[in-house]
């Protein structure tokens, strides 16, 4: 069985980025600017934007944090995005979710201009993604995406279970295995015989949340596993995969942690630089 080592791909990913960087430097005289607004003080997400920022400037970007209180009002954060849309040093805007209850998520994600919008979560790059033109997408499907063509290039006519249909992970990460052509079967909460669609697969993308959901008599001999899930329980981190009956099966496999985690923030920093190379020509 292949571990798939998300820090190790993510490490690489990172020092192409870096030279892209610097290439893009010498070409333009700047470097690509991520800003990243942080609302509140809850500790995963000051733990990933800590994360994203000490990535961010690993590979020689500009980066910057705006914190707020969590009893900003809606139209400071508004107001804010607007300033950064405009702003001509700034190639990428991200509000880090979830937000306070008394700001609505979705005007915030449509106040970010598309072509800044580093998370690929505008309507505008959704469609786009769909449609199979160029976009930003999702940052942690992007990682699954990246880490699967390292293990097989050539998807075309695979069968895929995405298992999960959220905005963030399931459906994105759908669209990406549509353009490599593989036939793709989307479940969810109400899919009847969730087993039975596994066991069809080559490759497993679990985005679920539920503690190692995905069994090892789910899996297919020689199907590529790829396991989004991050769970807390009384035996510390799990994934959405039943991490050691799944490994006896499969072909390839990420582990949790050390999988998908690595992989969505070094897309953050691909998704910022594509911004500024888009908005260059
Ligand atoms: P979500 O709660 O938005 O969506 C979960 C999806 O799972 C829903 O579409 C739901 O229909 C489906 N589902 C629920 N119960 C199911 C069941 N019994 N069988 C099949 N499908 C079922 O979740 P999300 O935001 O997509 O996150 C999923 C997991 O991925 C979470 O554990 C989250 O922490 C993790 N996550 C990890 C990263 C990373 O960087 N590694 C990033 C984002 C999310």
């Amino acid at each position: 069985m292949i571990l798939i080592d998300g820090k190790k791909i993510a490490a690489e990913l990172r020092e192409e980025l870096k030279l892209e960087v610097s290439e893009l430097k010498n070409k333009y005289n700047k470097v690509p600017g991520l800003t990243v607004i942080l609302i509140g003080d809850m500790a995963p997400s000051q733990i990933y934007v800590r994360n994203k920022e000490k990535s961010a400037n690993e590979v020689g970007l500009k980066s910057e944090v705006i914190k707020y209180p969590d009893t900003v009002e809606e139209k400071t954060i508004l107001e804010k995005i607007e300033e950064l849309n405009n702003d001509e040093s700034i190639s990428g805007i991200l509000v880090q979710l979830p937000l306070p209850k008394h700001i609505d998520k979705q005007k915030v994600i449509e106040t970010i201009i598309p072509s800044k919008d580093v998370d690929g979560f505008h309507p505008m790059n959704v469609g786009n993604l769909s449609s199979g033109y160029e976009s930003s997408v999702p940052c942690t499907p992007l990682g699954c995406y990246l880490m699967i063509k390292k293990i097989e290039p050539n998807l075309s006519g695979k069968k895929a279970v995405v298992v999960g249909r959220s905005n963030l992970n399931g459906k994105p990460m759908t669209q990406l295995l549509l353009k490599e052509n593989c036939t793709v079967t989307i479940t969810h909460s109400r899919t009847k015989d969730l087993k039975a669609e596994c066991l069809e697969a080559d490759i497993i993308v679990a985005a679920v949340g539920i503690p190692e959901l995905v069994k090892g008599d789910w899996v297919k001999k020689d199907a590529i596993v790829i396991d989004v899930g991050i769970n807390k329980t009384e035996n510390g981190l799990v994934g959405d995969v039943a991490f050691d009956e799944v490994s006896k099966n499969a072909k390839a496999l990420t582990p949790v942690p050390g999988g998908v985690g690595p992989m969505t923030i070094a897309c953050l920093l691909k998704n910022t630089i594509d911004c500024f190379k888009r908005a260059q020509i």
